[in-house]
């Protein structure tokens, strides 16, 4: 069953689909058997300037429009993703490789986005200051930033876009939007969304194509006024470099190196289901996955017996298919950067307990079997890089102190967790981790009411929650002389 259109375009530029203005496309592949999805439309610096200026033209109206008719839009764009699920969850495993369940959670998880922002667009409130002069009356007004360019990744080809948009736009804002070319397909969903909840043209304009280019375009225009991405934290920073020039607003999601601690007074079954929840869904392909497991010593060899059962039932295979865990990684890049991290850990003379090479199934795609590894030193790549991939470390802590030191000793700062029981340790640990985000026996902090984002090199911003409308507003003052 074909669930996409097959003429896909990939380019909405002021309310049209259309086809690069090179004739240029680029081939989708189904990451699971490599084999050929479709093509889109391979968009260049000139279709992101026809986006760009359509977003602008269509600011003024969209920006002045009552917050209540945009919010209208937003929730009718929540109502029909909603209404959809299933066609959208089986789009978003054909061209990301992640089990069927995951994708429709990734739906449902985006359609909130629409919904939570539906709601906030009512809510974006000023200030009235009481003034020093007497008789002076001053107000802070927030006003929408202007046309926003967003640059989204390809692990999360829905949610990241709702996330950026619904805000963007309740706010406000218009936008144009940069998809992940491997994952173009969900966006192009989003976009005939929400053409059918009643955006007005323009107001959405989605660019399919050159990353290099289209981000040119988003830097170089000045009537870009804010550019929000989420994916590499070199990618990110090149970004902001570039952006300097015309100082536009940035924020930035990137990278992360998030560590689990578990202290001796952990439920032990949570911390593990957890753990293996944390690091092996989407294959670990989240910048919040755990990249690393430090346990203490006391309860080491309990918690990783009872991790490494979990770990071995684990199944491989299509997404599409029942009862699958693990899909393929998105591009042999991916596996290969597994396999370093493996080869390095192994040469430093880390033992592998399951897993440990790429999984020779029955597809073609890039496979690597889930994998966890013992007598770890902090020296290894694993430790110190984002491996995004089912690759665990299981290292040991003595005390409180120490796992807080080296859960902290990392360049990235954005999510990190430990399992405890312990009221104390809770709101210690909790303050003393040096992370964005903090989770105590949980390990999903993305939801659309609360603040999502990173500290250090993970970036900065918040996406989600009443926060999330911050990226998107400028505050100007009015100061009134009274007479
Ligand atoms: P990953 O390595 O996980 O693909 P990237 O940071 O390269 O992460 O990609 C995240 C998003 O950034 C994608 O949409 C990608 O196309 C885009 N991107 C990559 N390089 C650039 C660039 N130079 N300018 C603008 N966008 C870019």
């Amino acid at each position: 069953m074909t669930t996409f259109d097959a003429n896909t375009k990939g380019i909405f530029v002021n309310g049209e689909w259309r086809e690069a203005k090179s004739g240029e496309t680029e081939v989708v592949d189904n990451p699971t058997t490599l084999e050929k999805l479709t093509e889109v439309s391979n968009g260049d610096f000139d279709d992101a300037t026809d986006a760009i200026d359509a977003a602008y033209e269509a600011f003024p109206e969209w920006s002045k429009m009552s917050p209540r008719k945009r919010s209208k839009i937003l929730y009718r764009a929540y109502e029909l993703m909603m209404e959809d699920v299933d066609r959208l969850g089986e789009i978003l495993t054909l061209e990301q490789g992640k089990p069927l369940k995951e994708a429709k959670g990734e739906i449902k998880g985006a359609a909130s986005f629409l919904q939570w922002y539906s709601e906030e667009a009512n809510r974006i409130y000023g200030e009235l200051i009481p003034a020093s002069r007497e008789g002076n009356r001053q107000f802070v007004l927030p006003q929408p930033i202007g046309v926003v360019g967003a640059i989204t990744p390809w692990n999360f080809p829905s949610s990241m876009i709702t996330r950026k948009c619904g805000p963007a736009l309740a706010a406000g804002c218009t936008v144009v939007l940069k998809p992940a070319m491997e994952t173009p397909l969900s966006a192009i969903e989003i976009a005939k969304i929400f053409e059918k909840a009643g955006l007005p043209k323009g107001v959405f304009n989605l660019v399919t194509g050159k990353a290099q280019e289209i981000g040119e375009a988003f830097l170089t225009n000045d009537k870009v006024r804010k550019i929000t991405f989420t994916g590499s934290t070199e990618v990110g920073k090149y970004l902001m470099r570039e952006s300097a020039d015309q100082l536009k607003k940035v924020s930035l999601e990137l990278g992360g190196h998030a560590p689990i601690l578990v202290f001796e007074d952990a439920d032990l079954e949570t911390a593990a289901n957890l753990t293996l929840a944390s690091k092996f869904r989407n294959a670990g392909q989240t910048c919040i996955c755990a990249n690393r497991v430090y346990v203490q010593e006391s309860i080491k060899e309990e918690f990783s017996k009872v991790l490494l059962e979990k770990v071995k039932q684990l199944n491989v295979g299509n997404g599409l298919n029942d009862g699958v865990d693990i899909g393929p990684l998105i591009n042999e890049n991916g596996t290969e950067k597994v396999q370093d991290h493996l080869n390095d850990a192994t040469d430093k003379g880390a033992r592998i307990l399951c897993g440990g090479t790429k999984w020779d199934g029955e597809y073609e795609g890039h496979f690597f079997e889930p994998t966890l590894l013992d007598n770890i030193t902090d020296d290894m790549k694993v430790m110190n890089e984002e491996t995004f991939g089912p690759l665990l470390p299981l290292q040991t802590f003595k005390t409180e102190e120490e796992a807080i030191k080296a859960a902290n000793n990392t360049k990235y700062g954005l999510a990190a967790y430990f399992f405890t029981e312990n009221l104390d340790r809770t709101f210690r640990v909790s303050e003393a981790l040096e992370y964005g985000m903090v989770g105590v026996n949980e390990v999903f902090p993305s939801v659309a009411e609360a603040p999502f984002g990173g500290i250090k090199q993970s970036g900065f911003g918040k996406e989600g929650g009443h926060h999330g409308i911050d990226d998107f507003v400028v505050k100007k003052l009015v100061t009134i002389s009274g007479k």
